[in-house]
């Protein structure tokens, strides 16, 4: 058996997920090796983490209390992009594109997980629009939960702003992080406006 300590940093790398115990006992004899100064560094950038917080404005990640995006004057304030996840922020940011704001709703509309709506970051979302949105652009994976999402929302938003929803291109069931550029940026500009009938 192993001594309590080395055990303890087994059991910590096997809250990651996709991490069993045989990858964390592996994970923890590597980093056993490390010089002093190596596991220093990251042990800094881990507890880094706790500096990290949420963009008030749109609960992007970000280090100040209002995000480099909500805070760039260059960007188009009237267009606001929602997406389930800050990742997905970055996918789109990678198509160099699309130059308004975002919201990020951490997580999806999920009645078989529990997750409704009120546990989303929806209701910052409607404080936004406030007369200075003229666009809010729906950007969910094309899945069940996703569709279920953009419906809810759309009702809500639609007599308030103007609601358009991204064109389909993306396959339907794939997540929009790991759409290609190409595909996501088809599917921006195609972007269709959402009416519930
Ligand atoms: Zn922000």
């Amino acid at each position: 058996m192993y001594p309590d300590k080395f055990e303890d940093v087994m059991y910590a790398f096997h809250r990651l997920p996709g991490v069993g115990m045989k990858t964390a006992e592996r994970y923890a004899y590597e980093v056993m090796n490390w010089e002093p100064e190596v596991l220093d560094q990251f042990l800094k950038a881990l507890n880094g983490i706790k500096k990290v917080k949420r963009c008030k404005i749109c609960g992007n990640l970000s280090d100040q209390d209002i995000c480099s995006i909500c805070s760039d004057d260059h960007r188009n304030h009237a267009q606001i992009c929602v997406v389930a996840n800050s990742k997905d922020i970055s996918a789109i940011e990678n198509m160099q594109s699309y130059d308004g704001t975002y919201h990020v709703l951490n997580g999806v509309i999920n009645t078989a997980k529990g997750i409704l709506p009120d546990q989303l970051n929806i209701d910052s979302l409607m404080n936004r629009i406030d007369g200075t949105v003229n666009e809010v652009i729906l950007a969910l994976d094309p899945n069940i939960e996703g569709e279920t999402t953009s419906l809810y929302l759309s009702k809500l938003l639609e007599d308030k702003v103007e609601v358009s929803q991204l064109a389909s291109g993306i396959p339907v069931g794939s997540h929009l992080e790991y759409a290609d550029r190409r595909t996501l940026a088809r599917a921006f500009e195609g972007r269709r406006k959402s009416k519930s009938e």
